[in-house]
């Protein structure tokens, strides 16, 4: 079963879907893009930088703080504008979000939540969707009625939603070696894979990674000038290095050591 819901603002999909509709119509237009918590997944630095022209690194010193996330892995949290006494998003404009098109996964979902369990070695086992109900947004008193999967497709999440179920095998999991180096040094191994894709890819192709695991050499020429399916390596290589899983295959005579 997927784990109870216990905030009162997350509340049951009605059968018949959530009516609801977001625009610069309502009253409470941009009044959400403000004082967030809002951590970025790998699929979403890798939309906003790419979409700034700026590289990983430059845009997670310049919009994020890094912090202990979930299960203590280190993740970048959007700083909200500090020069602005509502705290406001440092990318809404006046006009609403300047970079909609690459907007985080999580600005696309609301109202909607999901909610994923199980799926290691694949997708995720099970889904379930909620609402988020915030008492200052009035999108739910006009608009269509939506069904989950519409929603989905109508703000562009599938691929934000297929990209981040391949993030949570390692994210759910704690770092399992209790020696404080050796988990320091797979904090940086993480963090590079998800955050810092231009070293990722500098390791891939400049160290010993061929020659120790069998990678198709055309997933290797993909994953040379392609981010998401350099991202998506960087998640099977940490799963196999980090927790053991089957994720990579080692060549014959290869040392068991990444
Ligand atoms: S509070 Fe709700 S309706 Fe208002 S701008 Fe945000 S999402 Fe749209
Ligand atoms: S990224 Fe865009 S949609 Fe998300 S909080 Fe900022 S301005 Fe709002």
């Amino acid at each position: 079963m997927l784990p109870p819901i216990q905030d009162k603002r997350f509340q049951d999909l009605p059968p018949q879907g959530f009516q609801f509709a977001c625009h610069p119509g309502v009253a409470c237009f941009n009044q959400c893009c403000r004082k967030l918590e809002l951590w970025l997944t790998p699929y979403d630095v890798l939309r906003l930088r790419r979409r700034l022209g700026l590289s990983s690194e430059e845009f997670i010193e310049r919009f994020t703080e890094v912090q202990a996330g979930q299960n203590g892995w280190p993740m970048p949290r959007l700083l909200m504008r500090a020069d602005d006494p509502e705290r406001i998003c440092p990318f809404l404009g006046d006009q609403g979000c300047t970079v909609y098109e690459d907007r985080p996964g999580a600005c696309r979902t609301y109202p909607l939540g999901r909610a994923t369990k199980g799926g290691r070695d694949g997708g995720p086992s099970e889904e379930g969707f909620f609402l988020v109900r915030e008492e200052h947004c009035q999108g739910f008193a006009a608009g269509p009625l939506w069904q989950p999967q519409d929603w989905i497709k109508d703000q562009g999440l599938e691929t934000y939603n297929a990209v981040n179920d391949q993030f949570l095998p390692i994210i759910t999991r704690q770092a399992p070696d209790p020696n404080p180096q050796v988990i320091a040094s797979k904090m940086r191994m993480f963090f590079m894979a998800c955050y810092h894709l231009e070293a990722f890819r500098q390791f891939v192709g400049q160290t010993r990674f061929s020659q120790l695991f069998v990678v198709p050499p055309l997933r290797l020429e993909l994953a040379a000038t392609n981010d998401l399916e350099l991202l998506r390596l960087g998640f099977d290589w940490l799963r196999f290095a980090i927790f053991g899983d089957a994720t990579m295959v080692l060549r014959e005579g290869a040392a068991q050591k990444t």
